[in-house]
């Protein structure tokens, strides 16, 4: 005979931990107890060595589905002469630092008895259990019992609280517990928010969206506006109402099998796809007729997700409509948050949304679909939000408890505990009044339920953030204000554990640099205490600062510019023909005057410049449109380049110079030369560039460490392309695959340099 005890961390509270112990406890004969912790689960097990020692290994080997281990630590402890096992009653206290679940997908087990015609949840939307529902997203206050969750106004009937009750069921202590007695109802509305009286809202709802109707759909973590992604007359109109022109939607088929008729799908993407997470995968297209083209216009790739919710099981299973896929995007108008409460819904959607289908169970914080891609063998996050948000980035060690504020576009913060760094979901892009209030609200909401008071709070060097303006109004003890491409590598070191120094490859679109400018392509000499720039893009003026953002033409006017001063004008570009000739003046005199024109590094700009120097895109819609748009037209066997140089400047920096890879472009588009070519010649020319800068760096720092981050790097050919040649001359790189490379990940590397400087 024999007596442990063993202590358990991660995320082992609300997820079914006690009674799976408690099963696993009787089955292997033993008696003990099972108690929540402050850090996670205590047990005490006795019995006989052989049993107790079967115990420990299925624990670790197959724990409930939600649950994540990152720690088990068993002791032997003296027998307290226990005759049963038992679950202790978590108290208060233990239960405030538990690590909170995200929304998880519906289960097997529920999914069965959803089409159960025995089961007393036949066709119940909101069926769930311990293994699966929502969490985060119902969740108003700490310890995640039902009282302090939206599920609080909903009182269970007998049976559903006998389940609750009972430690043997799969039910037990699972806070959203429901059924139709007792539970949230579905009701579908017009779009004046009027009650539709429908025998089956469900049902109701299919046939109009198989109608070409625009319905508004409440979700787990926000609505979705639905359309039949086969009817293109819908589709165009959902991007008209919503003002949206070309931004790919996401899409929602029925199944996997659904998924491999409209897109390529892999191997390794598979698991990805139908995890219980359940995010937006980019996949590659198939050449298909049944997807709308205007779906995602001009793009290689459909953003596709499964079914996640029993709500939408029962969509695509009424027996009135059947729909090869939905397409799901965003409730929202143009920028603002996804859409949560039913009368703001209506508010703000009635003039897109033809009908809603509501019901009464509220979501208390809102949360995005998360989008991910397999990309140079690992897999990417685009956006890390609903199904991922709030599980922790372990760090290899702790930190003090701060707050970072992220940056302004796809703005995420985080909030970290020991060693834990707490991402949030996705805000959005924190410029309008919106925005910023579901900002305000998300970081009071973690700070509140994650019982985390900052003492330190980081935020960007740019004074016009909102995220920024917000840390300086704040009370705290101490605050850092981090470099924005500093941020980016310090994110990347910390998601993969290094301690630095490292070369860091840092690029993207904008970040505030420290002499004002606007950094994006830089190579970075960085530890998290501090950075030095090694070498970055020779500065070019953006005619009109954010309008060259949006109009890459002008970036191209200004690359011309630099690289054949006055005699562009006689360079027979067709983009120069096809450019009106008084902007085409304005621009050139700005340029020339140094009139509203701020100096950038920016590596994101140089790909938009160059690609409307090859006519594929003379202005954008949505960020980053352009340089996706080089990237997807690159041929892929192409092996030639531009040449590079730079020269080093006062401070011993090295500075790239853009002409010569402007002249090469401009020679070959001259020629004749495809824009296929000409694209992958200028990949293959950043990629070379940078592989011999690092190897130069290499030879004054003796570093050989390549930390690479930023927008830049969802750009495939350059994050694969990369990666190889840095490695094939002996590098160790690391790239991102916790947080995004994007500035959705920036919070993460505010936080550890704020914590390495305070
Ligand atoms: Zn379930
Ligand atoms: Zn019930
Ligand atoms: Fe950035």
């Amino acid at each position: 005979m024999a007596s442990k005890k063993l202590y358990i961390n991660g995320i082992v509270q609300g997820v079914g931990f006690r009674p799976f112990v408690f099963q696993l406890a009787a089955r292997y004969g033993l008696a003990g107890e099972v108690a929540n912790t402050s850090s996670g689960v205590r047990i005490h097990v006795e019995g006989t060595v052989d049993n107790i020692a079967a115990f420990c290994r299925e624990i670790a080997a197959a724990p409930p589905p939600l649950a994540v281990i990152t720690d088990i630590r068993a002791v032997d402890a003296p027998s307290a002469g226990h005759t049963a096992f038992t679950i202790v009653p978590s108290t208060e206290r233990a239960a405030a630092r538990t690590l909170i679940s995200p929304d998880m997908a519906v289960c097997g087990d529920c999914l069965r008895e959803l089409f159960d015609p025995g089961d007393r949840r036949y066709r119940y939307p909101f069926i769930n259990c311990t293994n699966c529902g929502p969490r985060y997203t119902i969740i108003e206050d700490i310890p995640y019992d039902r009282p302090k969750t939206s599920m609080a106004a909903f009182v269970m009937c007998p049976e559903c609280l006998a389940e609750y009750e009972d430690p043997a069921s799969r039910r037990f202590h699972a806070q959203p517990n429901a059924c139709p007695v007792c539970g949230p109802r579905v009701t579908l509305l017009d779009s004046a928010g009027t009650d539709v009286a429908a025998d089956d809202p469900i049902s109701c709802a299919a046939a109009l969206l198989a109608a070409g109707k625009i319905l508004a759909v409440k979700g787990l973590g926000g609505f979705h506006l639905a359309v039949d992604a086969g009817n293109a007359t819908a589709v165009a109109r959902l991007r008209a109402r919503k003002r949206r022109e070309e931004k790919p939607f996401a899409l929602m088929t029925p199944d996997l099998g659904a998924v491999r008729r409209i897109a390529r799908i892999r191997p390794e993407e598979e698991p990805v796809i139908t995890s219980p997470r359940r995010p937006i995968v980019l996949l590659e297209k198939r050449g298909t007729q049944t997807i709308a083209p205007a779906v995602a216009p001009q793009n290689r790739y459909f953003g596709v997700m499964l079914p996640y919710t029993p709500l939408h099981y029962l969509l695509f299973d009424t027996g009135t409509a059947s729909f090869t896929a939905l397409v799901m995007t965003s409730g929202n108008i143009s920028d603002a948050p996804i859409a949560i409460d039913n009368r703001e819904a209506v508010e703000h959607l009635s003039g897109i949304a033809d009908f809603f289908l509501v019901h009464d169970r509220d979501i208390y914080l809102r949360s995005d679909d998360a989008i991910v891609r397999h990309a140079a063998g690992r897999l990417r996050f685009i956006r890390r939000s609903r199904g991922f948000a709030p599980t922790p980035i372990f760090l290899h060690r702790a930190v003090p408890p701060i707050l970072a504020c992220g940056a302004g576009l796809k703005n995420t913060i985080c909030l970290t505990r020991d060693s834990h760094a707490f991402m949030s979901q996705h805000i959005g892009d924190v410029e309008t009044l919106e925005t910023y209030r579901f900002f305000d609200l998300t970081v009071r909401h973690l700070e509140h339920i994650l019982d985390i008071t900052p003492e330190i709070i980081a935020h960007d060097v740019h004074p016009d953030y909102l995220s920024t303006r917000y840390a300086l109004m704040r009370e705290a003890p101490a605050k850092v204000a981090v470099q924005h491409h500093h941020a980016h590598i310090a994110a990347c070191m910390a998601e993969n554990r290094l301690e630095g120094p490292v070369i860091g490859l840092a690029f993207d679109g904008t970040g505030y640099g420290t002499d004002g400018a606007v950094w994006g392509g830089e190579v970075l000499i960085a530890g998290y205490r501090s950075f030095e720039r090694a070498a970055h893009l020779a500065y070019t003026p953006m005619p009109g600062g954010d309008a060259a953002v949006r109009e890459p033409w002008r970036m191209a006017l200004a690359y011309l510019a630099g690289a054949f001063g006055d005699t562009l004008r006689q360079l027979k570009l067709p983009m120069l023909l096809k450019l009106e000739k008084t902007r085409m003046n304005t621009v050139l005199a700005m340029v020339q005057k140094g009139v509203n024109t701020p100096p950038t590094s920016s590596l994101g700009r140089l790909f938009d410049g160059v690609a409307a120097l090859l006519d594929i895109r003379y202005t954008t819609s949505f960020e980053g449109q352009a340089a996706m748009a080089l990237e997807t037209a690159a041929d892929p066997a192409e092996e030639g380049y531009y040449d590079t140089t730079w020269s080093d400047d006062a401070d011993g920096r090295r500075i790239i110079r853009i002409a010569p890879i402007v002249r090469g472009v401009v020679e070959d588009r001259l020629a004749g030369v495809s824009a296929a070519v000409i694209s992958r010649k200028f990949h293959n020319a950043v990629v070379r560039l940078f592989t011999v800068l690092c190897a130069e760096i290499r030879r004054d720092t003796g570093l050989s460490t390549v930390a690479m981050s930023g927008g830049a790097f969802q750009n495939a050919i350059l994050l694969k392309e990369l990666t190889r040649t840095l490695t094939r001359e002996g590098f160790t790189v690391w790239g991102h695959t916790r947080v995004p490379t994007n500035d959705g990940g920036l919070a993460l590397g505010q936080a550890m340099v704020a914590a390495a400087t305070v």
